[in-house]
């Protein structure tokens, strides 16, 4: 066992403080990775503050590592002492199931070992990235190309493939209008994905206050939900709409948006029920669906993706020390647009 610094919050709404983990030993198919930065995702603030249901304290959040590896087991292939790497949501799954062979091990039919607030194969408990050192399997890890800096390219681990699953999935791309609801972590690379992939971008934000953010980004419009006006000067527009909203939304008015045949793509994972009138989706015939972060074979084409034209996330790059100040903005939608902690500093 390696005893390394880590930021955890100790019970449910706690601030995150220092502490110390126990990284398990190096085993044949692992790799050690030496943690350079770390998202943070509000998926992190859902689970600190139990807001999907009991969770496991003390609590190490952090799903969107950037790292170099320091060490490699005997049996390890994919991966080499000093290579780049990333690690997101997900460090194991069962591998045999049909959505494993199939390269969606987000899917997994037995649950993916999440990178923390889960439970390792070997029985413990897992812990995440506000950390100096993590332990992974090697088929769990991916390579961050050189076209991405280590700090911008942190995010694209959890906000980058839960935007750019779906967009591909429902084939953003020429010809198509794509609205991103909510500028955020995963709204703001969804606007790049969206537009690097070729369709016509409208942003969805609650106000104009980051229009300017949104048209450099690659939106092609913008649009403030405050305004009672944009969903009338918006009705039957879009062909896909991909919701990053934390927050219940009024899924009927969104609904209302779409074009015939068009489809509501839900990303965010509100802490409260929505409820649906289903004269929404008969009217149209419209779809309603959801998404989960991405497989790690299409983790690692994101990746590539981005790195082409050499695109990562807008960040703020933070010290451990602001973790819980931070938390603070993104409850208060004030993120432009992801906190990257700086995990020297833990
Ligand atoms: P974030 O950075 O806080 O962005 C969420 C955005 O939603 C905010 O910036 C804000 O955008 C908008 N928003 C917030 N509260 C709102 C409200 N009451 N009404 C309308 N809009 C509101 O969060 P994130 O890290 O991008 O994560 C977004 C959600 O996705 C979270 O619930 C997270 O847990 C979930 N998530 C899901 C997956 C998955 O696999 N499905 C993966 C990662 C994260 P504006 O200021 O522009 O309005
Ligand atoms: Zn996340
Ligand atoms: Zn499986």
């Amino acid at each position: 066992m390696t005893t390394v610094a880590a930021y955890a919050a100790s019970s449910p709404k706690a601030p995150l403080e220092r502490t110390t983990i126990e990284r398990r030993p190096v085993g044949e198919f692992d790799v050690l990775i030496d943690i350079k930065f770390a998202g943070i995702c509000h998926s992190d603030i859902h689970q600190v503050h139990e807001g999907w249901g009991e969770a496991t304290f003390p609590m190490v959040p952090g799903h969107e590592i950037a790292g170099v590896v320091s060490e490699v087991g005997p049996g390890v292939t994919r991966h080499a002492v000093g290579d780049r790497v990333g690690v997101g949501c997900m460090v194991d799954s069962c591998r045999v199931c049909d959505n494993c062979r199939a390269g969606l091990e987000q899917y997994c039919s037995d649950g993916p070992v999440y990178t923390y607030n889960g439970v390792g194969k070997d029985g413990a408990t897992t812990y995440g990235g506000y950390s100096e050192k993590i332990v992974v399997d090697e088929n769990y890890v991916v390579r961050v190309p050189d076209g991405l800096s280590l700090d911008v390219a942190a995010p694209l681990l959890c906000a980058g493939i839960t935007s750019y699953s779906p967009l591909k999935h429902w084939n953003a791309g020429p010809g198509k209008k794509v609205a991103v609801v909510g500028m955020g972590g995963l709204g703001h690379m969804g606007v790049k994905i969206a537009h690097a992939l070729g369709a016509e971008v409208t942003v969805l934000s609650q106000s104009l206050r980051k229009k300017d953010d949104g048209l450099r980004l690659g939106a092609d419009h913008y649009y403030a939900t405050g305004d009672p006006a944009t969903f009338t000067e918006l009705a039957g527009t879009f062909d896909l709409i991909l919701s990053t909203v934390s927050a219940p939304l009024p899924l009927d008015t969104y609904l209302s948006l779409l074009k015939t045949d068009g489809a509501f793509v839900n990303v965010g994972a509100p802490e409260e029920p929505v409820s649906l009138n289903l004269f929404s989706v008969i009217g149209g015939r419209k779809t309603l669906a959801g998404s989960g972060i991405g497989g790690i074979r299409e983790t690692q084409e994101m990746l590539d993706f981005c790195a082409e034209p050499g695109f990562g996330a807008e960040i703020e790059l933070i010290a451990a020390s602001e973790i819980n100040d931070a938390y603070e903005r993104v409850q208060s939608s004030d993120v432009r647009y992801r906190f990257v902690i700086d995990t020297a500093t833990i």
